[in-house]
């Protein structure tokens, strides 16, 4: 069974890097008909960030790539918190001790600390020297008597643990040439990330790894723990690390990379989905506009290189109006915009909002069709260039005294055009054009361009935007009327 998963440490919030991660194991497991896995590792509880945990598996929800299992929907192999693991790392602990794999360390933090020291003092990397490796069991049996705080080390064999990535091909590491003897039980009964990594990929059965590729020196140390602990270990396969376009890091601490954010502004999870995927490889083809179904049958995992990918941003606005444009052409996904269009109108005009009509699903259905095409995202549609449809226009007492004649006829003209089409079927905007046309001509002294300009500045109080057509479409007869009737009082 294939059985993967998303590891993340909740010490901040999902970004770009993470649900690019996160999405290419919950393609392989619905490619190959297997799980995917939301495992939270919170162990270093000094760096958990509040909130963090809840709000990366709303996310993972929100982008549609929910996990099978997870803190919150449970599963089969939980707990998925790693913090309510805290046994099992213990008692996978002593069994190294007890087979003599792993062993006490009394070493106080200011040896550690003097060591580090030395080392970089004589240009070395800093390492573990191993001393309590060689401690007799009588001075082990008395530390542990006078209960000195101790950790739990696990002791590196010398040698290569050579091994197959999916994406780098082989591995050879010789960690134990590089590394001191690394913790794996802290003093305080918390595993390190090592550690619960390796006893939680196996107890919940993960078949495949596929993770960044930051984690792939941490591999062989991996595999000498599975070793050590007499289990099969998973297929790993790292990837590609994810870059900005000018190959600087994609840091975690520019706000704009959270997925949170990108939400907040509009964006699609599809649009995320597909910027991720289009720089990254991995697929047969690289459309722009694939759904996921699409995703998982073009996913090819022989197909990942090992180069990095390069995210470019300034795609997403046009990624986000392609599916924009299909989310509006499908009935149950545009109901999920129009609900967010309601949220976003509260939020942004609130009380401002003159007629509560405006919030009815069939009026914002109706601008979305309207507007499709032009937008790139919903939140273009709460921006000031498009308040006209939410919030009447006000007129200074100024411009309101300054009216002339002539538009108060057209105001009575259009109120009189309303009047024939009102109660009558959905008005078109081709329709209205020659409405307007006809119109127009019964404007003595002011030309067709002109008469537009009134219209359009009475009901949007704007120079310009959409055409005066479509502006009508979207506020419809009762709307115009009320907005005209105000020009002439
Ligand atoms: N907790 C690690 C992280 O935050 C997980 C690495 C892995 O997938 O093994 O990236």
């Amino acid at each position: 069974d294939v059985r993967v998963r998303f590891a993340p440490s909740p010490t901040g919030f999902l970004h770009l890097g993470g649900l690019r991660t996160a999405l290419y194991n919950y393609i392989y497991a619905k490619k190959y008909g297997g799980s995917f896995i939301l495992r939270m590792e919170d162990t270093d509880q000094s760096r958990l960030v509040p909130g963090a945990a809840e709000s990366i598996e709303d996310m993972l929800e929100w982008a549609g790539i929910p996990p099978d299992e997870s803190p919150r929907g449970g599963g089969q192999y939980g707990p998925y918190l790693q913090s309510q693991r805290l046994s099992l790392y213990s008692q996978a602990a002593d069994s190294l001790v007890q087979t003599g794999k792993a062993y006490h360390c009394f070493c106080s933090q200011q040896r550690l600390e003097l060591l580090k020291r030395e080392a970089l003092r004589s240009g070395q990397t800093p390492r573990y020297d191993n001393r309590c490796r060689h401690l007799r069991p009588d001075q082990l049996e008395e530390k542990l008597d006078q209960k000195v705080p101790h950790v739990i080390r696990f002791r590196l064999e010398s040698g290569v643990e050579p091994f197959n990535d999916l994406v780098f091909g082989w591995n050879r590491h010789e960690v134990a040439q590089v590394e001191g003897d690394p913790v794996v039980l802290k003093a305080d009964g918390f595993p390190t990330y090592h550690l619960a990594n390796v006893v939680d990929d196996h107890l919940m059965k993960v078949s495949h790894v596929l993770r960044g590729s930051e984690w792939l020196i941490s591999t062989s140390k991996h595999l000498l723990l599975y070793r050590a602990l007499g289990w099969k270990p998973p297929v790993f396969g790292h990837l590609p690390l994810l870059l900005n376009r000018d190959g600087s890091k994609l840091s975690k601490r520019q706000g704009d990379i959270y997925i949170q954010s990108f939400q907040r502004s509009g964006a699609l999870p599809e649009a995320l989905l597909d910027i991720t995927t289009h720089c990254g490889s991995g697929f047969n083809s690289n459309r722009v506009g694939r759904k996921m179904e699409e995703l998982i049958t073009e996913f090819n995992p022989s197909k990942i290189t090992t180069h990095s990918a390069l995210l470019d941003l300034d795609k997403l606005p046009e990624f986000n109006k392609i599916h924009l444009q299909q989310r509006i052409d499908d009935a149950v996904q545009r109901d999920w915009l129009v609900r967010d269009l309601q949220v976003r109108i509260q939020e942004v005009y609130g009380t401002q909002v003159q007629d509560q009509d405006v919030l009815q699903p069939d009026y914002i259905t109706r601008v979305l069709h309207l507007r499709k095409g032009h937008i790139s995202s919903v939140s273009d549609l709460v921006s000031s260039e498009y308040s006209y449809l939410w919030v009447r226009p006000s007129f200074s007492d100024q411009q309101m005294t300054a009216l002339s004649s002539e538009t108060q006829h057209i105001a009575t003209l259009v109120i009189r055009l309303m009047e024939g089409l009102k109660g009558g079927e959905e008005l078109t905007v081709d329709q209205l054009s020659v409405e307007l046309k006809t119109l127009a001509k019964k404007t003595s002294n002011t030309k067709y361009r002109d008469v537009m300009k009134i219209i359009r500045l009475a009901l949007s109080g704007l120079q310009q935007g959409p055409s005066v057509a479509e502006m009508m479409v979207s506020l419809g007869p009762s709307e115009i009327t009320h907005r005209f009737n105000r020009v002439l009082q």
